[in-house]
């Protein structure tokens, strides 16, 4: 699977924290599965986690 962002690097499985601000709240979620990018680091899961958590915000 080639990264969408830079087109070059291979996006390998991978787990990140995740950091977000709720309504009331922030909230750190750590060792969140995801895919990332090789090259430039960018990173899918935390997109997609970010959607699932926050969907009133996304
Ligand atoms: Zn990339």
């Amino acid at each position: 699977m080639r990264c969408l962002t830079c087109k070059n690097g291979s996006m390998k499985p991978s787990s990140t924290a995740y950091f977000a601000q709720l309504k009331n709240c922030y909230v750190i979620i750590e060792n969140v599965p995801c895919m990332k990018c090789e090259q430039c680091g960018e990173d899918y899961g935390l997109r997609y986690f970010c959607c699932i958590i926050s969907e009133h915000n996304c």
